[in-house]
């Protein structure tokens, strides 16, 4: 449906006009339009929510003979709506009455009086308790050519400021913190939406544009600033000065006032990046399914939430922060093991109380921002009230033996003002606003009481009333009830009607019943009303009233939230390492990565503890690089992974799932693992490989964890195993990082040979009977089948294609042998031993894994004479190569070609290899 014209909105009803020139002002946003009890939404909005929200769509007269389509949803019941349409990516204008309809003059004033975005939202039922909600503003100062970025939570006070020289960071940087709404300027916005379609969250995000005078107008800049954090420069922040900061903060709070959404809760701000602390990167988060599956994208089965025993909104969020920036200083990683120990230390016991009081804790933090934008309601108070209580008792079991819970200790003792003044006027447990009397104790306010008193007194008088009018008619049945559009009246059955005396006036005739008024109760009624009036107008003054006075307390409330954030997040990991077994890791470069009995907490949880079979991982300094080769499903991934999650729970301050650890502080954490498309940035899953690892290969440092599964497998084998070989020789050679890298290419096993850096272990295969079974023990040595197709099997490929297959393998395999075995003495790659346990010719020459099931029939050979052709050119190829002048790489490609030239394609056609075999 087409939007009216100017013309038509001229001719339309007044209320329909006003609704339109309210609608220009929120272009973007669903209009919520107040009429009496409901919440109107007309025309395009009107059809584009209702199938949304689920409710019925209908049409009313426009005032030109026209029709326009409207919904409605009742205003007690609007804030659900709201909500809805906000985790669908809408944004929602809300306009409503201001003025008193009953005063108004013709049509009733209405404005819009609030706007809500994704990035924007403070109420607590529209939020996830354990996740933040960011807004994330970005622009490029065309005088400084510095990107700056600033990322918002309106609903707790966290507010960042960083910058950096490329986009390309500034992309990296986004998915970090998974906002909900991106501020840029205007003509930005398309391109970035492009560029961010690609990022790896499955949030829906909103775009707004900046306001582009705020960025440009320095007075104001100035102005801004100064009124938050109380000096015009940002020196003194923790973020210090940030090229293009004042201007993006500016703009920022520009736009939140615009939403009429508080910023004034904004009292420091933090730089983007803690100095101690790494950023991990959106593929690694991905890949290490921190906080939901790769597949699914479900957080039933993540990290996070394994390992999340945290019991309050701030210990949560704490949790969600520290996995996407674990530390990368050892002093911040031990202090958090140290607490840990002290927890462990006191017992199971006090662990269990202290967990008792944490479950009690009231979101902290956001109900700060309600109290700082005036939007707390008693009872958030009553609960900020109780969780001061019960930290308050708490306080004095929290252990004294460590700066973490001294720091706690004091932020808890530092609120005991603050719970005193809610102590002496809060009710003990306080209802909503609007009663007059549900809200402050009896004896904080002398007026209120009074009005309170004779609301009350008056409901007494009406009783009184009633038994004097039963009294003289003798109608003992004889009622008064209040009612909606008459107030009180007399309602006295038809069986009593005669008895009615005669100034009884009439007012309502029902079916069992008639309804009168009396002079006096009328009067009764007004002085009731008005009592009751009065007490809810003085009950909302004293409220707006102790609420600027809390306003005062919210540092320390704010302060408070943190310090239980850290004391609730360390008795999570103390929880889970008592629960769960998980060891205390020794922070020591020196001996290396030692984990032994490690296991993945994701995979066992799954499991069960007793099916999971732990593993002994070991690098030191100068084998840093660990080959891990193996059948597939034999548990390579799984391995390296835990290795990867080992490190994070290390870095963020928690025990970790084995039964020793040594671990150095890796400073990056780099992942490539598995296969994706990237369709909707148009990156094929070979390209989507490359880029990842062309990105660890320019950031990775030798204090980097790398961890590598399968890379080259998106493309043919042969470049494939070229890259994958190059890649590993570059890793041990140049950046000498700690990596672990899978691989099915067993004839990366000589490369690693010759790689003094490289340690070789495999997946053990243990043969039974009924076939192989795979015991998920790492144990030293290279592996010599992947066992493809016993694994295809066990996932149920048809019987055909598996014979096939085996055909393939086995035609391959014997004319592989065939050459190798003429030409192995000449190779310089099979001259080095690999290792005195791993036999080169093992390696290079794959056992044939058809021997799987002897039964089979052998397949079909190469036809001797085409065969032979091929030999005598192979072995004059073979003398014109100068050996030793050729690295591993160009000796290993050569190699390639030189089977390439075995294949039977390049000799003969293979009778039927790819026939179906004759049942
Ligand atoms: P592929 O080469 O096919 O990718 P893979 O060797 O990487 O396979 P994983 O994906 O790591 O194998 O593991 C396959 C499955 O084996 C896992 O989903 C898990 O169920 C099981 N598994 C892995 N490691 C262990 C372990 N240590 N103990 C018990 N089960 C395990």
């Amino acid at each position: 449906m087409a939007r009216p014209t100017e013309q038509e909105i001229a001719a339309m009803t007044p209320m329909l006009r006003q609704f339109y020139d309210l609608k220009n002002k929120a272009e973007d946003a669903i209009l919520f339009f107040r009429m009496g009890d409901f919440y109107e939404i007309f025309g395009d909005d009107a059809e584009e929510v209702a199938p949304k929200l689920d409710i019925i769509i209908t049409s009313r007269e426009r005032g030109d003979k026209q029709k326009i389509l409207f919904c409605g949803v009742p205003h007690h019941s609007a804030q659900g709506y709201w909500l809805k349409l906000l985790s669908l990516g809408y944004k929602i204008a809300i306009a409503d009455q201001v003025e008193d309809p009953s005063t108004a003059k013709g049509l009733v004033a209405r404005d819009i009086v609030r706007v809500l975005t994704p990035g924007c939202i403070d109420e607590l039922e529209g939020l996830s308790s354990d996740s933040q909600n960011y807004i994330f503003a970005l622009w490029q100062d065309p005088k400084q050519k510095e990107w700056t970025m600033a990322v918002a939570d309106v609903s707790t006070s966290e507010l960042r400021l960083g910058s950096t020289s490329s986009l390309e960071d500034v992309l990296k940087e986004i998915p970090l913190f998974r906002p909900r709404e991106i501020l840029a300027r205007g003509f930005q916005i398309p391109k970035l939406k492009e560029m961010l379609s690609a990022s790896h969250s499955d949030q829906k995000i909103v775009f707004s544009p900046l306001p582009e005078a705020a960025l440009r107008d320095e007075g104001e800049q100035n102005v801004t600033i100064s009124k938050l954090f109380g000096d015009k420069n940002l020196k003194s922040q923790p973020c210090g000065e940030v090229p293009g900061g004042k201007a993006l903060l500016s703009a920022l709070f520009v736009y939140l006032k615009s939403l009429k959404a508080p910023v004034d809760q904004f009292l420091t701000v933090r730089p983007l990046k803690e100095k101690d602390s790494m950023a991990l990167s959106d593929i690694a988060v991905r890949d290490l399914e921190i906080f939901e599956t790769a597949r699914r994208r479900q957080s039933e089965g993540s990290l996070f939430r394994t390992v999340n025993a945290t019991l309050t909104p701030m210990g949560g969020r704490l949790l969600r922060w520290s996995f996407s920036h674990p530390f990368s200083n050892e002093k911040s990683i031990q202090a958090r093991h140290d607490a840990i120990d002290i927890l462990l230390k006191e017992g199971e016991t006090k662990l269990l109380v202290l967990r008792g009081h944490l479950k009690m804790t009231a979101d902290l933090s956001r109900i700060a921002t309600r109290i700082q934008s005036r939007r707390a309601s008693p009872i958030e108070l009553g609960k900020v009230r109780s969780t001061l209580s019960g930290l308050l008792a708490v306080e004095k079991t929290i252990p004294r033996s460590s700066p973490i819970f001294n720091g706690i200790s004091e932020a808890i003792l530092k609120t005991r003002p603050t719970f005193e003044t809610l102590f002496s006027f809060l009710k003990d447990e306080p209802g909503l606003m609007g009663q007059g009397s549900d809200v402050f104790k009896s004896g904080f306010d002398g007026l209120l009481d009074e009005k309170v008193m004779l609301a009350r007194g008056g409901e007494g008088a009406i009783l009184a009333y009633e038994e004097k009018l039963k009294l003289e008619t003798g109608i003992t049945s004889l009622k008064i009830k209040s009612h909606q559009s008459f107030g009180l009246l007399i309602e006295v059955t038809k069986s009593h009607l005669s008895k009615v005396p005669s100034h009884f006036i009439r007012r309502q005739t029902m079916v069992n019943c008639e309804r009168f008024l009396t002079m006096e109760l009328k009067e009764l009624d007004e002085t009731l009303a008005s009592a009751r009036d009065q007490a809810i107008l003085r009950e909302a003054v004293l409220f707006e009233n102790v609420m600027t006075e809390l306003t005062a307390f919210l540092p320390e409330i704010y302060a408070l939230g943190d310090a239980v954030g850290e004391l609730d997040l360390i008795q999570s990991f103390a929880w889970h390492a008592l629960k769960h077994d998980f060891v205390r890791p020794t922070l020591n470069p020196k001996t290396g990565l030692l984990l032994t009995g490690s296991r993945h907490p994701v995979v066992e949880h799954f499991l069960g503890r007793s099916k999971y079979v732990p593993n002994h991982i070991e690098l030191t300094p100068d084998k840093k690089l660990l080959l891990i080769t193996g059948p597939n499903m034999a548990g390579k991934s799984t391995v390296m992974r835990q290795v990867a999650v080992s490190a994070i729970l290390c870095q963020i301050g928690a025990f970790v799932p084995a039964v020793k650890a040594h671990l150095p502080v890796f400073d990056q954490i780099f992942t490539r693992v598995g296969a994706s498309d990237d369709l909707a940035s148009g990156q094929s899953t070979f390209m989507v490989e490359m880029n990842e690892a062309s990105l660890i290969l320019r950031q990775a440092t030798e204090k980097s964890l790398v961890i590598l599964d399968e890379v080259g497998r998106g493309t043919s084998t042969q470049d494939g195993l070229a890259i994958a070989s190059a890649i590993l020789e570059d890793i041990a050679k140049r950046l000498q990082s700690w990596c672990l890298f899978a691989t099915h290419y067993h004839e990366l096993v000589p490369v690693a040979g010759q790689l003094s850096g490289v340690s070789l272990v495999k997946t053990e295969v243990e043969q039974t009977n009924s076939g192989i079974h795979f015991t998920h023990r790492l144990i030293p040595g290279a592996s010599e089948s992947s066992f493809g197709i016993e694994v295809a099997k066990l996932a149920g490929m048809p019987e055909h294609v598996l014979n096939s297959a085996k055909l393939f393998l086995e035609t391959s395999s014997q004319s592989e042998s065939k050459s190798e075995s003429k030409t192995a003495s000449q190779f310089p790659l099979m001259e080095t031993p690999v290792r005195a346990s791993e036999p080169i010719e093992k390696s290079l020459n794959p056992a044939p894994s058809a021997s799987l099931d002897k039964n089979e029939p052998q397949g079909f050979a190469a036809p001797e004479g085409d065969l032979e052709d091929s030999m005598s050119e192979l072995i004059s190829k073979l003398e014109s190569l100068n050996l030793n002048r050729m690295t591993p790489l160009q000796a290993l490609n050569q190699l390639a070609e030189l089977k390439e030239m075995l294949r039977p394609q390049n000799h003969a056609k293979p009778r039927g290899l790819f026939d179906l075999p004759a049942h």
